[in-house]
């Protein structure tokens, strides 16, 4: 198999299943626990923590774990509208590229009489600072915005964005999921409030992921009767994951894109010298790892399953987990009619991939295209 679909989700990086390993078998005390056995586990998820921390540049009391990224996206954007309730009819400015965990937070919120707006990209994909400003009011109580966008990769100026923010004294929430192997997590730079991970998009476990929330913001905890992650988010921590997380996290920022990159482009001038094949989102502003093209006349769900059956894993946008094909609300947003936005394929590229693999996926396309045009 070729395996085009890092976005969606990445095998387990070797340093970080060793990582693991301990924490499965030999010490599996409740790191709640007052004995020797839980006291072991509390040091691990206590160095788990500090190793987030020191990524993010934050406090290691202003991390908190997750089941993911999309818990940490919901408890970040419903726990502090939640907790800012006494404002009168709240307002929260999103984007109306987020990843659903986003957009349907927000929409939950707009049925509890919370005013929602959803800033559109530009034809490229970007998000511009100046529309995020306009988009401000009285009673915004969050600004959440993607560092970088799921399906066609685009990167938001997000430091710029949490700059206006901070300024006017409005909590400002980025889900970093999809940014982790290539943005400076700084939490100061970026002026955020919170900050989304998740470990399984980069070479960690499935099922965990962390929020940073800033002392000082006000936030309603979802999770009751556990004291757990200083009372943000009780139950009982998935050590051996939160271990994983913070291993991948590390291994992630020491790597470099450059290698991917290049790759990466070998691959996209190879598609766009196809005929009829199209880039969606901008080139310039765009994750390492990312290709979404369509191709004129092709349904990309009809080009995704003849490429799965020849053994090639892309995707057609999002890892849709309904498995409806719909047009991508992001290519939407964009300003692409849904003929075309039903087109997308998007091919993102891991550690892994070598440069054989895009040849025969070249080769592939150009041998089903003609086949699936007539
Ligand atoms: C995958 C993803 C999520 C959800 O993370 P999970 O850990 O799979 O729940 C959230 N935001 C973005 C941008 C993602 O790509």
């Amino acid at each position: 198999m070729i395996y085009l679909d890092h976005a969606a989700t990445t095998p387990l990086h070797p340093l970080v299943e060793e990582a693991m390993l301990p924490f499965n078998r030999d010490i599996f005390g409740n790191p709640s626990s007052q004995h020797q056995a839980g006291r072991k586990a509390r040091n691990a998820l206590d160095q788990a923590r500090d190793q987030v921390a020191a990524v993010l540049g934050a406090k290691s009391s202003e991390v908190f774990f997750t089941s993911g990224g999309t818990e940490s996206n919901n408890l970040a954007v419903k726990g502090v509208a939640r907790a800012m309730k006494k404002i009168d009819r709240g307002h929260v400015l999103t984007t109306a590229i987020e990843h659903p965990s986003v957009l349907e937070s927000c929409a939950f919120l707009e049925k509890e009489g919370f005013e929602i707006s959803r800033v559109l990209p530009d034809r490229e994909g970007l998000i511009q600072k100046e529309a995020i400003v306009a988009g401000l009011r009285e009673n915004t109580v969050l600004v959440s915005v993607m560092a970088a966008n799921n399906e066609v990769g685009t990167l938001q100026p997000v430091a710029l964005i949490g700059a206006a923010c901070r300024e006017r004294g409005i909590p400002f929430h980025v889900d970093a999921v999809q940014a982790l192997g290539e943005l400076d997590l700084s939490v100061a730079r970026l002026n955020v409030d919170l900050l989304t991970l998740s470990a399984h998009k980069v070479y960690g476990p499935k099922g965990v992921g962390a929020l940073f929330v800033r002392s000082g913001t006000l936030f309603q905890p979802n999770n009751h009767g556990g004291g757990q992650e200083g009372e943000k988010r009780a139950g009982t921590e998935n050590v051996a994951g939160i271990v994983g997380l913070a291993r991948a996290l590390v291994e992630i920022q020491g790597e470099k894109s450059g290698e991917i990159r290049s790759l990466r482009d070998f691959l996209l001038e190879g598609l766009l010298e196809i005929p009829g094949c199209r880039l969606h989102g901008s080139r310039e502003h765009r994750l390492a790892n990312n290709v979404n093209v369509g191709f004129e006349g092709v349904g990309g769900e009809n080009l995704f399953m003849a490429l799965d059956l020849a053994g090639i894993a892309v995707s057609t946008g999002s890892a849709c987990s309904s498995g409806a094909a719909r047009a991508s609300h992001v290519l939407l947003a964009m300003g692409y009619p849904s003929s075309r936005a039903r087109e997308a394929i998007r091919l993102t590229l891991g550690r892994s991939t070598k440069k054989e693999e895009l040849e025969e996926v070249l080769a592939k396309l150009k041998e089903l295209l003609p086949r699936l045009r007539r």
